[in-house]
C-alpha cells in the first residue's frame, strides 16, 4: 500500500494538457470507444462487467492512478487524478461493475477516529485484515501508522462514497498480487510489470507514451477487480466493510489469468 510522505497537500484540480505533454500520464485518457458491435453504451458496458482499479494516495497533492478494464481485459480507460471529485468522476465515466482499491477502506476495528488521545484508541493500529496479512507473511503497515492516516481515512471516505451509490468495493494490494502473479514489483522492473500485465492478457495498454507506476498499479488493481469477479481470488479478513482479496496462489494465478483472459 502507498504510504503517504510529505505534508501539507495543496488541491489542484488538472486540466486536460495539451496533447503534446499528455505522455506523462497526468491526464484521464479515455480510450477511443469500442466499434460498436451490439450497440453497448456505457450503462451495458458497466453491466457486462467492466472494473474500475484505483491505486489510491493519501490526498491531492499526489496522483492517484486510475484504470478501468472490461470483461475481455481491454483498457477503458488509463491515468491519474488528483481531487475525490476527479475520482468520482472517473467512477461515474465508468459505471465499474466492481471497484478495486489499493488503500485501507476502514478504520481497525473499535476504533472511531484516528485520535490518539481518544479513549477507543486502545484498540490499536491495525486493522484484523492487517493482522491476517502480516500472518500470511505479507508487510503491510498497520493502517493508522501516522505515515498511513491520511490514506486509511481517505479510503474510508471513498468507500462510504461508493457503497451508498451501490458501487461494490474490493480492497487490493497490488504489490502482493504482482508477488502472487509472478509480476515484477514497480520498484523492482517497471517495464517488466508492464510487459507482464500484456502477458497475463492486459490488452490496450498504450505503447505511444511511458505508462506511469501508479498508473500500472491502477491497472493491476483492476485486474485484481476482475479475477475476483472470476472467482479466481483468495480472501483475508472479515470481509466488511470490503472484502480484501489477492490472486489465489502463487503456483496458479498466472496460469488463471491467463485463461480468463482468454475464455472471454
Ligand atoms: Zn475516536
Amino acid at each position: 500500500m502507498s504510504v503517504a510522505k510529505g505534508r501539507a497537500a495543496t488541491a489542484k484540480v488538472l486540466s486536460p494538457r495539451p496533447a503534446a505533454r499528455a505522455g506523462r500520464g497526468q491526464t484521464l485518457t479515455p480510450r477511443p470507444p469500442l466499434p460498436a458491435t451490439r450497440g453497448e453504451g456505457e450503462l451495458e458496458r458497466g453491466a457486462r462487467g467492466t472494473v474500475l482499479g484505483i491505486d489510491l494516495r493519501s490526498g491531492p497533492r499526489y496522483p492517484t492512478g486510475l484504470a478501468a478494464l472490461d470483461a475481455d481485459w481491454r483498457l477503458m480507460l488509463l491515468g491519474t487524478a488528483r481531487t475525490d471529485a476527479e475520482i468520482e468522476a472517473a467512477v461515474a465515466q465508468v459505471r465499474p461493475a466492481l471497484v478495486a482499491i489499493d488503500a485501507p477502506l476502514g478504520l481497525p476495528e473499535g476504533r472511531c477516529c484516528a485520535e490518539r488521545a481518544c479513549a477507543r484508541a486502545r484498540s490499536g493500529i491495525l486493522r484484523a485484515v492487517d493482522r491476517a496479512l502480516i500472518a500470511a507473511g505479507y508487510r503491510v503497515y498497520p493502517s493508522l501508522l501516522p505515515s498511513m492516516v491520511g490514506l486509511t481515512l481517505r479510503g474510508a471516505q471513498l468507500w462510504a462514497r461508493l457503497d451508498a451509490a451501490g458501487v461494490p468495493v474490493l480492497e487490493v494490494f497490488p504489490g502482493m498480487a504482482q508477488d502472487r502473479l509472478g509480476l515484477p514489483r514497480k520498484q523492482a522492473d517497471l517495464a517488466g510489470l508492464e510487459r507482464g500485465l500484456r502477458r497475463i492478457g492486459v490488452r490496450g495498454l498504450p505503447r505511444v507514451r511511458r505508462i506511469t507506476h501508479d498508473e500500472l498499479d491502477a491497472v493491476t488493481c483492476a485486474v485484481m477487480a476482475l479475477l475476483h469477479r472470476a472467482g479466481a481470488t483468495e480472501t483475508f479478513g472479515p470481509g466488511v466493510p470490503a472484502p480484501f482479496a489477492a490472486p489465489l496462489d502463487t503456483a496458479g494465478a498466472a496460469w488463471l489469468a491467463a485463461a480468463c483472459a482468454s475464455e472471454v
